[in-house]
């Protein structure tokens, strides 16, 4: 009854009726937070919240759990209650455990709530707050340190090699190993930055690979910084805020070098989850003086591989045999939510010839794969995943698709997973597509 007087309220003020605003919430911030610097962003956004429950429609969680405190405005209460002095207890974790982080509620918001900002809070405060059983938190601190290290690329390698003997489970969640053919060697006036990220290398180098390709082909160089490494996403996201922004004040001096020369033109990141951190990368230093306006520059010259496609597609018109057939089409939540970049591939691709069919229904939804939640949440997650593929497949009688494509490592990886058919990068298939030598 509540949330229809408020989503009432809204159709009317939009339609500039003289009816009173809706109210936002009113915050009461415990001495503990009230002078921080997170206390005051989350209070900042806490009070852009006005609980119309317009969110609550188009989040995951809740349409699988149907309870409140699994919806945005349920995890806004709570993470507002523990802001003001309220101790959380391992009920509250859990329900910001299961939150996807998908940012969905953000692009229904009306009033602009940055509920991603917010909810990376709630999680750290309440991480500092209530302890997790033994198992589970070896288990994030395993996925904290171990996909980050230097040593997850010889361990991955070590578990293609001996792919066919392992359950099938594990079988999942190592792709099998594909040539990445090789990296263009040519020169170009025109250059970006690539980040290649911490489990993409070793997963589906041919990621890359094809990445460099594409881009020679339309006059773009690829370079490579010495130094960079995992963007800061998985550990930021498991409430290791500290171990996140280490991992981006080493990127930022590892790409600065190249940024200051002047060179490049570009940050390039074809893993969509890697590029909505990056874009925050401005946001998360903006208060310390000597990253400050480098990560800055860095959040200016982020760009995900979508967004080059008007140059490469014009570069590439009548150089590209698109393949026949439909292919479906995921638009990972960091693309579409986390960094607003929605009908780029379909558009682009589709002036070379490809046709690109997006999910039946629900495409706005997250296919379950959210960073570590497939880990995490597997129940949640294969749901999610069966949902998604379901809708990828078409309405009753189209035309199945000969493969699905997508803009994450985690997605694709966490999409093959549940299916026979190809799930790959859009631009491996561009690659494939060029009528030039690989
Ligand atoms: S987050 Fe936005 S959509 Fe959700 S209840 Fe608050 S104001 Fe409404
Ligand atoms: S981020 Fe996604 S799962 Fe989390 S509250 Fe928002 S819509 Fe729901």
């Amino acid at each position: 009854m509540c949330r229809c007087v408020y989503a009432f309220g809204y159709v009317l003020r939009f339609c500039r009726s003289p009816l009173p605003e809706p109210i936002p919430l009113q915050t009461h911030l415990s001495p503990e937070f009230r002078d921080t610097l997170d206390g005051q962003e989350a209070e900042a956004i806490l009070r852009k919240c006005v609980h119309c429950g317009f969110c609550l429609a188009t989040c995951p969680t809740y349409q699988l759990l149907g309870d409140e405190l699994d919806s945005p405005r349920g995890r806004i209460y709570l993470i507002k209650q523990v802001l003001e002095g309220h101790e959380p207890t391992r009920t509250t974790q859990q329900h910001l455990d299961r939150c996807l982080t998908c940012r969905n509620c953000e692009t229904t918001c009306p009033s602009g709530v940055q509920y991603g900002r917010l909810v990376d809070i709630g999680r750290q405060v309440v991480e500092a707050k209530v302890a997790r059983p033994a198992p589970e938190q070896r288990q994030r601190d395993w996925l904290r340190r171990g996909l980050s290290s230097p040593l997850f690329g010889p361990a991955m390698r070590l578990g293609q090699s001996v792919r066919g003997l392992l359950p099938a489970s594990l079988q999942a969640k190592v792709p099998a190993r594909r040539d990445p053919g090789r990296w263009p060697s040519r020169s170009h006036a025109r250059k970006v930055l690539v980040l290649q990220g911490c489990v993409q290398p070793s997963m589906a180098p041919n990621i890359d690979a094809a990445t460099a390709r594409v881009l020679d082909a339309a006059g773009i160089e690829c370079v490579v910084a010495r130094g960079q490494g995992c963007c800061g996403a998985v550990k930021y996201h498991l409430a290791d805020a500290d171990g996140g922004l280490a991992q981006m004040r080493a990127n930022v001096d590892a790409w600065w070098r190249h940024i200051e020369s002047g060179a490049i033109e570009a940050i390039v990141i074809n893993a969509s989850g890697c590029g909505a951190m990056v874009k925050e990368y401005g946001h998360l230093l903006r208060h310390e003086p000597r990253y400050a306006d480098r990560a800055a520059r860095v959040s200016e010259l982020a760009r995900d591989l979508s967004e080059l496609l008007p140059d490469i597609a014009a570069a590439l018109r009548g150089r590209v045999k698109a393949p026949a057939g439909t292919l479906a089409w995921h638009s990972p939540c960091t693309l579409q939510h986390g960094q607003q970049l929605r009908g780029g591939v379909e558009q682009h691709l589709g002036a070379l010839g490809f046709d690109l069919r997006p999910a039946a229904q629900e495409a706005h939804l997250c296919c379950g794969s959210a960073g570590t939640y497939s880990v995490l949440q597997p129940e949640l997650s294969q749901q999610l995943r069966e949902r998604k593929l379901g809708h990828l497949m078409g309405e009753r009688g189209a035309e199945r698709p000969t493969a699905i494509l997508s803009a994450n490592i985690g997605c694709i990886t966490h999409l093959q997973a549940g299916t026979e058919l190809p799930v790959r990068h859009w631009v491996e298939l561009l690659d494939e597509a060029l009528q030039t030598p690989r």
